[in-house]
């Protein structure tokens, strides 16, 4: 493997001389990095549910500024997202598809079809030197973060895929949420096989840590380390509390921590509530939420901008709740700004008499709520969807489903080995090239 790196090396140098001869311009004179491998590390960004409607919509969001993705011009593919038993898929087929390079059911977690065991990127990755982490703001045994390291026929096992996770010796960091699942009931956690996973990753050489400031202060120290910032899925980052960590900063601290050894890293970071505010139709939990990405996107830039061996891939696994983009003069989502609160956390606000609607659309929205609209509100089966409902109007966005949709999903990626992934791709195709790009093969 180690031989084969190198000669990919040679080959990937000798390329770019060759194109520097011809053309007369090397690619650091004009000031961009080149985009033929090989890499030595990979910073894979999954946002979760993030279809091209969520692209434009946050564009006329941030309004004065452009994306890190369109300012780097770092679009590169269309991915198509079915998995193996629907043209729907889930998030846990969907992860198993851009970890392993396989479709599986819907529900799956890192088995084929048939229950085989499927190899990862990060397996193969750390088989050749590699440090891996995986970094997520759900708790971190959800479906995404959970099939680059676990295999279950059923995502739906938390408490097995954290064991998994604290077993496979392949993973080096992990950073989420999710601590409940790793202790004992008896010690306030929800596992009845009466096992300590923290204590457990104690004794086997990980660091822990727990809050925030923790994580400010560590300074890489230790081969391994588990970071469980929240008792279930981190706060969206709206309400982010002081003591969690936001995505960027998880992302920061990993990137520092992966790239000490010389042979390079792997390494998967989600934006996991994205799709949770698809599922709401909640456009200011979509819009913050890809905010909070979008800096974990730039420090993942910043790396491969000061390290031209670092190849960066954003794909979302599909997209969630059919965003269509509605925007005008009338209806903008610049018109978040007139909202200060994610619709569930209103939605909670009120009481069951509706009594108080009308203060809390108030106090947390500065928009005019008519009789009627507030009417409409209080005969809704569902005051959540029916608020996001009323604040998708005002602010130009519509919604076709609570689920995820078939539609395909831009695929962005910068730095040494970007220029391979373009046209119609499948999801099945990014692992493999991501691993192409470190000159390594096995999935
Ligand atoms: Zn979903």
């Amino acid at each position: 493997m180690k031989k084969q790196f190198i000669t990919y090396g040679l080959v990937g140098a000798m390329t770019i001389g060759l194109i520097a001869t011809t053309t007369g311009v090397s690619a650091s004179d004009d000031g961009s990095i080149p985009s033929h491998g090989p890499a030595k590390n990979v910073i894979f960004l999954i946002p979760d549910g993030f279809s091209q409607s969520y692209a434009s919509s946050y564009r006329f969001y941030k309004e004065d500024a452009l994306p890190i993705w369109e300012e780097k011009e770092m679009f590169a593919a269309m991915v198509k997202t079915g998995s193996n038993n629907a043209a729907i898929t889930d998030s846990a087929a969907a992860g198993t598809a851009l970890a392993t390079g396989h479709k599986t059911d819907n529900g799956v977690i890192g088995l084929g079809p048939d229950g085989e065991s499927l190899p990862t990127i990060l397996d193969i990755a750390k088989e050749n030197g590699k440090r891996t982490g995986l970094v997520a703001t759900s708790t971190i045994t959800h479906a995404t973060p959970a099939a680059f390291a676990a295999k279950v026929e059923s995502r739906g096992s938390y408490t097995e895929i954290a064991k998994q996770m604290m077993e496979n010796e392949n993973v080096d960091l992990l950073f989420g949420g999710g601590r409940t699942e790793f202790l004992p009931e008896s010690e306030g956690g929800i596992r009845d096989d009466d096992r300590n996973l923290v204590t457990y990753a104690e004794e086997s050489g990980y660091t822990y840590l727990e809050t925030r400031r923790q994580l400010m202060q560590w300074e890489g120290e230790g081969d391994k380390v588990l970071g469980l910032f929240a008792e279930e899925a981190l706060e969206p980052s709206l309400n982010q509390r002081t003591d969690e960590p936001s995505l960027a900063e998880m992302t920061n601290s990993a990137i520092d921590f992966l790239s000490k050894d010389e042979e390079g890293f792997f390494l998967m970071v989600e934006g996991s509530q994205i799709d949770w505010a698809g599922h709401d139709n909640d456009p200011l939990y979509a819009m913050t939420d890809t905010e909070a990405f979008e800096e974990a996107v730039k420090i993942a830039v910043d790396y491969a901008d000061t390290h031209e061996d670092t190849l960066v891939v954003m794909v979302g696994d599909h997209d969630t709740g059919g965003m269509a983009v509605h925007a005008s003069e009338e209806a903008h989502p610049t018109m978040l700004n007139q909202v200060h609160a994610l619709g569930k956390d209103m939605a909670e606000a009120v009481t069951h008499d509706y009594a108080n609607l009308e203060d809390v659309l108030k106090e947390k929205t500065a928009f005019e709520w008519t009789e009627e609209e507030m009417d409409d509100l209080k005969e809704a089966e569902s005051l959540k969807l029916a608020i996001n409902g009323a604040i998708s109007e005002k602010t130009g966005f519509g919604w076709s489903s609570y689920d995820h949709t078939g539609i395909d999903v831009p695929l962005f990626a910068y730095g040494a080995g970007a220029a391979s992934f373009n046209g119609t791709m499948d999801n099945t195709d990014i692992p493999k090239k991501m691993l192409e790009a470190l000159g390594l093969s096995g999935l």
